[in-house]
């Protein structure tokens, strides 16, 4: 694939994914938690399989544990200062807040995101496809995640569908830096998967499954997670 091909896929991966999730709230203004602790934990589930299975392995075989341990703890660092740049979360009755900080949240970590993708690409198609599919799917839920909140709150489907939308669009701009960098060296694809890796297990292990399991405290989030786990094996296995 082009590289110009594959940056306009990152766009496409990042919209269509987290603008799915908003345009749900067209069907259910209020997605019951039982519905929203299962996906979110498929989704936490999927991208912890495909990290862990797939990108980081793929970030050691180019550039070696130390340049890939060295990208892996940044992209956690990353992630974190950005947590705490990021105002605390709303009270609970606070609606329109919590779904605007959700969905910059979501917005600022769809960039690493888009790194995985471009860097992807850049290390094999076979890669590429794999991580793009798995970030199409694991958006919906981020999707909706943000635009429960928003309906809650008042806010209408369409308009809720392009926040979700715009929340998308530094999946596109991520996959783009990913792209041009790997153009440069091999060196920046493996430190790049390695971040992009790091702050995605940062994001699953800290915030999609706790929010996961405290949305709905039943089993069903965890059987969510290990089918997440089992479709993110086949995926790379597959693709
Ligand atoms: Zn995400």
């Amino acid at each position: 694939m082009s590289n110009s091909n594959v940056i306009i896929m990152g766009f496409i991966i990042g919209i269509i994914g987290t603008g799915a999730g908003g345009a749900i709230t067209y069907l259910y203004r209020k997605p019951s938690n039982r519905f929203l602790s299962t996906i979110m934990g498929f989704a936490g589930g999927l991208m912890l399989s495909v990290v862990t299975f797939d990108l980081l392995p793929h970030a050691f075989e180019i550039g070696g544990l130390k340049i890939g341990m060295l990208g892996l703890i940044a992209g956690v660092l990353i992630v974190v200062f950005f947590e705490d740049i990021l105002p605390e979360q709303g009270k609970r009755n606070n609606y329109l807040r919590e779904g605007i900080i959700m969905g910059f949240a979501i917005a600022i970590h769809n960039f690493p995101e888009g790194l995985a993708v471009g860097s992807g690409f850049m290390s094999s198609s076979s890669l590429g496809i794999s991580i793009a599919l798995v970030i199409a799917l694991h958006d919906i839920p981020e999707g909706v995640a943000m635009s429960t909140p928003l309906s809650i709150g008042g806010v209408t489907p369409f308009k809720n569908m392009i926040y979700a939308i715009l929340a998308g669009i530094p999946t596109g701009i991520g996959t783009a830096a990913g792209v041009y960098m790997g153009e440069v060296s091999p060196f920046f694809i493996s430190l790049n998967l390695a971040i992009a890796g790091g702050a995605m297990l940062y994001v699953t292990c800290g915030e999609m499954i706790p929010e996961a399991r405290d949305l709905y405290r039943g089993r069903i989030s965890v059987l969510g997670m290990i089918v997440g786990i089992i479709s993110g094996i086949i995926i790379t296995e597959v693709v």
